[in-house]
């Protein structure tokens, strides 16, 4: 058969079947089973999942955009991501619907941002970037080691940061990858790192500091069994996993206390977590204590609670296999590592060595062509990008 035929052939099948994939967003009172009953789905898909992946359903946000796929009016698969990394696929066989985690599919591009301060850090790298997520992400990630106040006419910002794509569209916020503080001459560099630390040229960490403090939401417990995680491959299950929070193994009863101070924004029950309290704290932090045996008294949405507080007791609730505390943290709607927010007794090595510092090397090595290119040009931001669940900035 020619090859031209052939073609011709294929992509008419393709027109014959009638593909057709549409965007949804998630509806903040809908509930998974809601979600599922209205579409025809067995509940059984649901209850058939084991713990870690219910937990993983509570991730779903209200305003997620996610997909049906449909072939001849007929769903093919669904997915909704649930994190970053992965998104859970709803995919119609012929024995039923079978539910997975599987990775979601991006791409990233590196983007530049180079400007001269003409009045101040906050005003003119908000003014073009169109955003406070910038200053406000190098506020944090420098804190106290650059001066920002004393930034002057003529003193210069550059940031490189990657930028994932989904669909032709941005996803997810921006990450700072390398950065140039300089004022009056002095210059400051930034380089992320695998741990999600920055450190200057030379491996010196830089101290993040929060606008609020953050302690183990546990007085006492026996060990952490499960860390945090955005994706990991599951050798022998053969399929993909996140644990997006910290789980403290406990006796049960033990007393949870709030991590900070802030204000109860939810409480009562979420499924696979069982019984829940979020607290909201400033800058749009948000703590999750899951798996209660029950919530301290007075514990009610709106309720003021100080650091330290009691808000309720180890248990097993949604499931949980041994009694534990599961803790998150979100920012900005997005879950992070606690363990970069909890702080430590123990002072932490600050200085990079060996096979890191070397990493460290490579990296300034590889920027600093693209430093002093970027030294004598105004690069701004593009205007307002469509994005796909970017969160308010
Ligand atoms: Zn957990």
């Amino acid at each position: 058969m020619p090859k031209k035929l052939l073609l011709t052939l294929v992509s008419l099948t393709f027109f014959l079947q009638n593909l057709s994939a549409k965007d949804y967003k998630w509806d903040s009172n809908m509930t998974f089973l809601n979600f599922l009953e209205n579409h025809n789905i067995p509940l059984k898909t649901y209850y058939n999942m084991d713990r870690e992946d219910k937990e993983l359903i509570q991730e779903i946000r209200s305003g997620q955009t996610y997909s049906i796929n449909k072939r001849n009016g007929k769903i093919v698969n669904i997915t909704i991501p649930v994190s970053d990394e992965l998104m859970l696929e709803l995919k119609n066989t012929k024995k039923g619907y079978v539910a997975k985690y599987v990775p979601i599919p991006y791409t990233t591009v590196e983007k530049t941002i180079s400007i001269k301060i003409k009045r101040s850090f906050e005003k003119d790298l908000d003014d073009a970037t169109k955003t406070s997520y910038y200053s406000r992400e190098l506020k944090e990630v420098y804190s106290k080691a650059i001066p920002f106040k004393k930034m002057k006419k003529g003193d210069r910002i550059i940031i490189f940061y990657t930028q994932k794509y989904r669909k032709g569209k941005a996803f997810s916020n921006p990450i700072i990858q390398a950065c140039l503080i300089e004022i009056n001459k002095k210059p400051f560099y930034g380089f992320l790192l695998d741990d999600e630390k920055y450190y200057d040229s030379l491996g010196k960490k830089y101290e993040r500091t929060y606008h609020s403090s953050f302690i183990r939401p546990l007085r006492q417990f026996k060990r952490i069994s499960s860390y945090f995680t955005y994706k990991r491959f599951h050798p022998i299950l053969r399929r993909y996993r996140a644990h997006l929070g910290i789980d403290y193994a406990a006796r049960p009863g033990r007393a949870i206390v709030a991590s900070s101070s802030g204000t109860i924004s939810f409480k009562g029950w979420k499924g696979g977590y069982g019984r829940v309290i979020e607290i909201k704290h400033p800058n749009g932090i948000k703590t999750l204590y899951a798996h209660m045996r029950g919530f301290a008294k007075g514990m009610r949405k709106g309720r003021k609670v100080k650091q330290g507080r009691t808000i309720g007791y180890v248990g097993t609730s949604g499931r949980s296999t041994g009694p534990h505390l599961h803790f998150g943290l979100y920012k900005n709607g997005k879950a992070v590592n606690p363990a970069r927010y909890v702080r430590k007794k123990i002072a932490t090595v600050v200085k990079l060595k060996g096979k890191k510092y070397k990493k460290l090397r490579r990296l300034v090595k590889k920027y600093r062509p693209q430093f002093k290119e970027s030294k004598s040009k105004t690069i701004l931001k593009e205007k307002s990008e469509e994005c796909l669940n970017c969160l308010k900035h």
